[in-house]
């Protein structure tokens, strides 16, 4: 019997409640599978740890989850904390050290759910945007200089290196060559950004020629936004800089329906630490402890987490049970334009992962 250990970290807001959620789940997939177990352990990182301490995790807080198979993270973000302390103390403060720089967020229209979209099927819809996700607009580069006179100066740098770029593309060429339609997207503003973003089109043109299987194109950032919107069928696999993507991808999970089902995983390839994997909503606030998250978002990255860690078998098993609670269109949460609440979505995909043994 195979076991990996999880870092459970549900964070703030709505992430507690999916991450239960999750990992309820995970449970009835192990039940079920009978091939592995989880071994998992609760963080109980975040706002309000940042309250009672000061800080958004302890100061050995990598070194306790360093060692872990993979890492379940919610979300982070608390009216009372200001944005960049709850994003630079927890999730980036993970991400950034275990060197986690391939974003990936796939976004589909899942059986039953209707895009906003008109006439869009889920043939038309089913993307992959990979995001750098260590360096660009966030490496934390810049500074405040005459701060509150008159004159004062704020600044962020974008900082690019040619191998941050190299091994994010390479990453998306891999990818894309595993799908289907094996067709990758570069998104950037080279015309504007005529620096960084001209390294990245200039690394781009050099190495996708080891990938003579891939078809690619290039696209603004701005032109990409109207191209999702107007022809989503021409697009398979993209990838954009740290913030780019982080729009772009925003934008995709309206599209396929809801920010509350959309994915991610946040991938350290070489596996030198572990990868971490995560709803990519925020903490929603407005809906938290009403009991009505859409638990999807997170289940659905409990599946990519499961397909890391190796065990397909049950990361579609659970993606078949999503799918099948979906698309039978009676429990359907608020979000998706349903009253059903994070318990009877939950109880609803367990019930269709059991189903699946029968
Ligand atoms: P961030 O941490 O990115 O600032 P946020 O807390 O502002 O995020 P978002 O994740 O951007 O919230 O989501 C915007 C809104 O979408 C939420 O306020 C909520 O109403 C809705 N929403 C997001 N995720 C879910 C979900 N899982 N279930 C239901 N509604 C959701």
């Amino acid at each position: 019997m195979k076991e990996y250990s999880i870092a459970a970290i549900p964070g703030d807001g709505i992430g507690i409640e999916v991450i239960g959620a999750g990992l309820e789940v995970l449970r009835v997939l192990e039940e079920c599978d009978g091939g592995f177990t989880l071994d998992v352990e609760n963080f109980l990182w975040g706002s309000d740890y940042y309250r009672q301490h000061g800080r958004m995790m302890p100061e050995d807080g990598l070194d306790q989850i360093r060692d872990k198979d993979a890492i379940f993270f919610g979300s982070a973000g608390d009216p009372d904390v200001p944005d960049y302390i709850s994003l630079w103390g927890l999730r980036l403060a993970i991400c950034q050290p275990f060197d986690q720089y391939a974003n990936v967020r796939p976004s589909r229209l899942l059986p039953g759910i209707v895009s906003p979209l008109r006439g869009v099927t889920a043939t038309d819809l089913d993307w992959v945007i990979v995001r750098e996700n260590s360096e660009g607009e966030y490496a934390g580069s810049g500074g405040r200089v005459h701060q509150n006179l008159p004159e004062e100066v704020g600044m962020d740098v974008a900082v690019f290196t040619r191998a941050g770029v190299e091994r994010v593309q390479r990453f998306a060429l891999e990818l894309a060559r595993s799908r289907p339609r094996k067709h990758l997207t570069l998104v950037t503003k080279s015309n504007a950004q005529r620096h960084g973003m001209v390294m990245w089109d200039d690394v781009f043109e050099l190495i996708r020629a080891d990938y003579p299987d891939v078809a690619t194109d290039k696209m603004l950032v701005d032109a990409m936004t109207t191209r999702m919107v107007l022809d989503p069928k021409s697009i398979d696999t993209v990838v954009a800089t740290n913030l780019h993507a982080d729009v772009l991808s925003d934008l995709a999970a309206a599209l396929s329906g809801s920010m509350g089902i959309a994915p991610t995983a946040n991938l350290n390839p070489p596996g030198t630490y572990p990868s971490m994997f995560e709803p990519i909503h925020g903490s929603a606030f407005d809906i938290m402890g009403k009991g009505i998250a859409n638990p999807i978002g997170a289940f659905w990255s409990a599946s990519m987490m499961l397909d890391h860690l190796g065990e397909p078998k049950a990361a579609s098993r659970l993606m078949m049970a999503i799918e099948r609670v979906t698309g039978a269109g009676e429990v359907r949460p608020a979000d998706l334009g349903g009253n059903a609440t994070t318990r009877e979505v939950t109880d609803a995909v367990c019930a269709a992962i059991r189903g699946a043994n029968d």
